[in-house]
């Protein structure tokens, strides 16, 4: 079935899906997608226009920064008008931060934005980077009655479509990647591709607006048991840091030990933003269930409810970046502004 009116516009950023076997060497180089056709026909059958835009340089996505989120964004504003839907081919290591950057840069988004990878690259027999590669572009391509299916950001990858700002990557091996923790599948892909429509993000009829200013100055800081009073201060003491998510146990509970709380209260009180982030794969911070998140809640610690560490570390360079008051920043991170969290 010819579709031509449908364009989809694939960036490729790099990443093992991007690679494939020299015949000679056997050392993986970069594929190149110039040729695509000819390593796989089967996209001429979807009759769509697909158009390739690749980065210069690609980069293995443990080199990723918030300088090429800016780029991809911008990219990604350029061609807005010009395609029906985005795909974004990234290396799976970081592409959970990525695409949690990219929902909050791309403010009123009502296009399709699916990022994909493998984690074996795209030229190898056995490579889950056809199939991932085929149904990204099945995804971003989805109307139906005439409306984008997916106006989100997503992640696809091994039959499961999920939010981008609500997946980690949680396996280095299996081809089945990503975890949602908190949030359904977007869709459930088996014969057919089954929307769950009731849970994607609606457009909201505002134009796309970029943003672009991402303030660098955040960290993390994971709790484990015994962790030294030197360790924290020296963290929390850090001249330019302004945002911290702070991983700790459980329903968000941390040591009660006094120094911790005194160190704590002291960065707050300096205008640090600490936000409360559970070391779980799924649940949601819930600060004062227990006595050893009371005094963090009285001192002024942030609670992030359920959103991943990706997530909180995208959310507070894109709102600290913005350059808004203190308190609309806190007002904010306990806000779900693009789906992140369950409130
Ligand atoms: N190290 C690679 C990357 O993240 C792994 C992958 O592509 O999956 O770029």
């Amino acid at each position: 079935m010819q579709n031509e009116e449908i364009s989809i516009l694939v960036l490729y950023t790099g990443g093992t899906i991007g690679m494939m076997q020299d015949r000679a060497t056997g050392a993986l180089v970069p594929f190149d997608f110039g040729n695509i056709y000819k390593h796989l026909p089967v996209l001429k059958n979807f009759g769509f226009r697909i158009d390739f835009y690749s980065f210069d340089p690609l980069i293995d996505s443990s080199n990723m920064h918030p300088d090429f989120w800016v780029r991809l964004a911008q990219k990604i504003e350029e061609a807005y008008d010009s395609y029906d839907g985005f795909v974004v081919l990234h290396g799976s290591d970081t592409m959970a931060y990525t695409a949690s950057a990219m929902s909050f840069m791309l403010e009123n988004l009502s296009k399709p934005v699916v990022f994909t990878g493998s984690q074996l690259p795209l030229g190898m027999v056995r490579t889950d980077g056809r199939e991932n590669f085929l149904a990204a572009i099945e995804i971003a391509a989805a109307k139906e009655d005439n409306a984008v299916v997916v106006p989100e950001v997503s992640i696809f990858f091994q039959n499961q479509l999920l939010r981008g700002n609500r997946t980690t990557k949680f396996n280095a091996e299996n081809f089945d990647a990503f975890a949602s923790g908190n949030f359904p599948s977007l869709a459930e892909i088996g014969v057919h591709i089954k929307y769950n429509k009731e849970k994607i993000l609606k457009p909201n009829g505002k134009n796309l607006k970029v943003h672009t200013r991402l303030d660098r100055n955040v960290g993390i800081l994971k709790l484990f048991p015994g962790i030294s009073e030197t360790f924290v201060r020296n963290i929390l003491n850090m001249q330019d840091l302004k945002g911290l998510v702070l991983e700790t146990f459980g329903s968000g509970n941390a040591t009660t030990a006094p120094w911790f709380i005194d160190a704590l209260e002291v960065a707050v009180k300096r205008g640090l933003i600490v936000l409360n982030i559970t070391q779980c794969k799924s649940g949601a911070v819930e600060m004062g269930r227990y006595e050893t998140s009371l005094d963090m809640a009285r001192i002024g610690v942030v609670s992030g409810h359920d959103m991943t560490t990706e997530s909180a570390v995208a959310k507070l360079m894109y709102l600290i970046g913005e350059g808004l008051p203190h308190d609309s920043i806190v007002d904010l991170l306990q806000t779900s502004i693009r789906g992140e969290m369950t409130i």
